[in-house]
């Protein structure tokens, strides 16, 4: 197997080349490294199953040899990333799955589209069901984001009614773990590092809006095994167990040991006010659901935290 992963670079994609690795694939890893770092990665180089290439995915991607899949992780994933990249995420979700696509054709891959909750934007249903067509500004400042996502899943399915190509598509809820990167102004990294440095946990609005986190090693293994499965329509992928951000907080001040209190900021705009996946289809077709709980994944990660920190 030849497999293309583009954004491999990433803390998500990252974790993908390892787990193809470790499947017996020859993994082609592809990423401009605006928001990826190759210190995800550097445990890959001098492996014979593995090459990387520095590649904008948003231009002409050109791969030589045969693919059997493609992966298409490149993307700006954290708020704080695709506010300060706006124009990069709404090309890389647009173009660059374009791109991704039209390679997919040529060689005759898999593809599999890396989503997100951000579809859903602002629920009015909760939780999420893959049938729920979401609720997204799209000219607020998230909007660069979800509906880049959004366009990605409408080339997505375009290619598969029209060209035929086997595709799948996982939404991707919130998810955490080893090789996030710690200044990517997400909640958990953004905590941690807090509570690490003695400094005050920022907690945004008043902490009352809701997420789910999941585990990587969960998540890996809900897209491999959709990536074998024969669905091609939209697949949540993340864990039910839901909680404020208020309660996040006050668990990561407890596990860090941290003395420092809670100081509450402005609330950004179009900030989803709930969030958790219903994950009934992931269930019944892929046999899967999340076996980390939330505290055994947060010491794994608050290991690796310390290490970097
Ligand atoms: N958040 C927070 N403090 C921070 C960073 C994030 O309270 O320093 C909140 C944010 O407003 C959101 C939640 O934590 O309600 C999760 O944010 P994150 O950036 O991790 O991802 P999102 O789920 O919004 O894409």
């Amino acid at each position: 197997m030849r497999t293309l992963i583009t954004g491999g670079a990433g803390f998500l994609g990252s974790h993908m080349c390892d787990r193809l690795i470790a499947e017996g694939h020859f993994v082609i890893c592809m990423d401009n490294l605006i928001t990826g770092n190759p210190d995800n990665i550097a445990h890959l180089f001098g492996n014979e199953n593995f090459i990387f290439i520095k590649h904008d995915v948003t231009e002409y991607i050109y791969v030589e040899g045969s693919l059997d899949y493609i992966l298409h992780f490149a993307s700006p994933a954290s708020p704080i990333d695709y506010l300060k990249l706006p124009i990069q995420t709404l090309k890389v979700g647009s173009l660059g799955t374009h791109k991704a696509l039209g390679l997919a054709k040529a060689k005759s891959a898999g593809f599999l589209l890396a989503s997100t909750s951000e579809c859903y934007g602002d629920p009015l249903v909760h939780p999420q069901h893959e049938d729920y067509w979401g609720n997204v500004n799209p000219i607020g400042i998230r909007g660069v984001y979800d509906e880049a996502k959004r366009f990605a899943e409408a080339m997505t399915m375009a290619y598969h009614r029209y060209h035929g190509i086997d595709t799948k598509i996982v939404r991707i809820f919130n998810t955490y773990g080893p090789r996030m990167r710690l200044d990517d102004g997400r909640a958990l990294p953004t905590f941690m590092c807090q509570a690490l440095r003695g400094e005050e946990v920022t907690v945004f609005g008043d902490g009352l809006q809701t997420r789910s986190f999941c585990y990587v090693s969960d998540l890996v293994e809900g897209i491999y095994r959709l990536l074998l499965s024969n669905e091609s329509l939209p697949v949540n992928l993340g864990n039910p167990d839901e909680l404020t951000i208020l309660d996040f907080a006050k668990k990561i001040i407890e596990i860090t040991g941290t003395k420092k209190k809670i100081a509450f900021k402005t609330l950004p705009e179009d900030d989803p006010k709930v969030r958790q996946p219903d994950i009934k289809k992931a269930k019944s077709i892929l046999q899967w659901e999340p076996e980390i709980s939330l505290d055994e994944g947060l010491k794994l990660t608050l290991k690796y935290f310390k290490e970097k920190g």
